[in-house]
């Protein structure tokens, strides 16, 4: 039977305004669009960011559906989700399907509404940067600052305290160190939060930071108080090798199924492998992209966002590690990229319509395939 899907037209035309419109960007976030100083994001500009926000809980929306159309065996749905959350014997199980609908709600809510992040935990409102000139790279022979920013004395010695002579400072680097796996971690000072934050030296220069090199496209923390998601410039529609200040301004919007489709049978595709002649899900991304994946690390906190394995971040197979494409079920439903590109997946399966064989575009191989 088809219920209608509203008992009062007016009511529900002011639920759906409601449901589908992002906070403003300025409300959920702390964000300076006036200047690209201290992570300033003037060079993306509200417009384009608000947009960003939006075509996310867009996409989030989507991940909804896929959730509910495999619950109702939907072939493009099951196809998707079975290949991008690969349990051992499919369907899987109504509560794994649930932790998948789960998350993509949870940060939809939040974009929508506002509220607490980190998992409930933090409830200051989280900072948006667009770069990572909002810390500044110090070494551990350089001098501490106080809470206002200040230099201050050794009492023992008269001189400037430095990093590397307060206990703090020295247990947080030999503690990141060994989250790093080993990789000497290095102290940032943060203007805003007026803290240390330590984290890898990235590339040796001065102003290094989780934008330097050309694979970086955002990062979120909650080690600092409020927490703060930074995207780069190639996370924001930058070109290739473009996260230096100097290419700020090559970022751009790229709105939600704005890349045209070119499917190809998908008898034609291989298995497993990545074949250059066809088209990859990874060529149809918005620009929302990197914004979308950070949400579900802001909203869910790092506890249920990073995988055992590590995050995933690439469709195939490669040198023997898991990718998106085939992802066991336990690390994909932690890995936001999973979430993010099988949304992304849906949108263009919902928006593109069947061919004459009554097939729709699917991405479930990790290639654009129709038929
Ligand atoms: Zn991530």
């Amino acid at each position: 039977m088809k219920l209608p899907l509203c008992a009062s037209i007016i009511l529900c035309l002011a639920s759906n305004s409601l449901a589908q419109n992002a906070q403003a960007v300025g409300t959920l976030f702390q964000v300076d669009f006036t200047t690209n100083n201290g992570g300033g994001c003037q060079y993306a500009g509200q417009t384009t960011m608000q947009n960003n926000l939006q075509d996310a809980l867009g996409l989030l929306t989507v991940g909804a559906q896929l959730v509910t159309d495999y619950g109702n065996d939907v072939g493009e749905a099951r196809r998707l989700l079975d290949s991008f959350f690969e349990v051992e014997s499919p369907p899987m199980t109504a509560a794994q399907l649930q932790a998948i609908g789960t998350a993509y709600s949870r940060v939809a809510n939040w974009i929508q509404n506002g509220g607490a992040v980190n998992n409930g935990q933090e409830t200051g409102t989280p900072y948006l940067f667009c770069y990572h000139n909002w810390l500044q790279k110090y070494s551990m022979k350089d001098a501490a600052l106080d809470t206002a920013g200040e230099t201050y004395p050794n009492i023992y010695t008269g001189t400037e305290m430095l990093l590397n002579e307060e206990q703090m400072y020295i247990t947080r680097q030999k503690q990141e160190t060994t989250a790093l796996k080993g990789t000497n971690a290095v102290p940032y000072w943060s203007s805003k939060h007026k803290a240390y934050i330590f984290d890898r030296g990235y590339v040796s220069s001065a102003n290094a930071g989780a934008c330097s090199g050309p694979g970086y496209l955002g990062v979120t923390q909650h080690s600092l108080s409020p927490s703060s998601i930074t995207l780069c410039p190639k996370g924001l529609g930058a070109t290739a090798n473009a996260n230096t200040p100097a290419n700020l301004a090559t970022a751009h919007y790229v709105g939600r199924r704005s890349v045209a489709a070119n499917p190809v049978p998908k008898a034609d595709v291989p298995k497993g492998t990545a074949n250059s002649n066809f088209q990859q899900l990874s060529a149809l991304l918005p620009s929302a992209t990197t914004f979308l994946h950070e949400m579900f690390h802001l909203v869910l906190g790092n506890d249920v966002s990073y995988p055992t394995v590590g995050e995933v971040y690439y469709l195939f197979t490669g040198r023997g590690v898991p990718q998106v494409v085939g992802l066991n079920y336990e690390y994909a439903v932690a890995n936001p990229e999973s979430y993010a590109l099988a949304a992304i997946a849906y949108d263009y399966t919902l928006a593109n319509g069947a061919n004459a064989d009554g097939d729709r575009v699917e991405f479930f191989s990790g290639y654009t395939t129709q038929g």
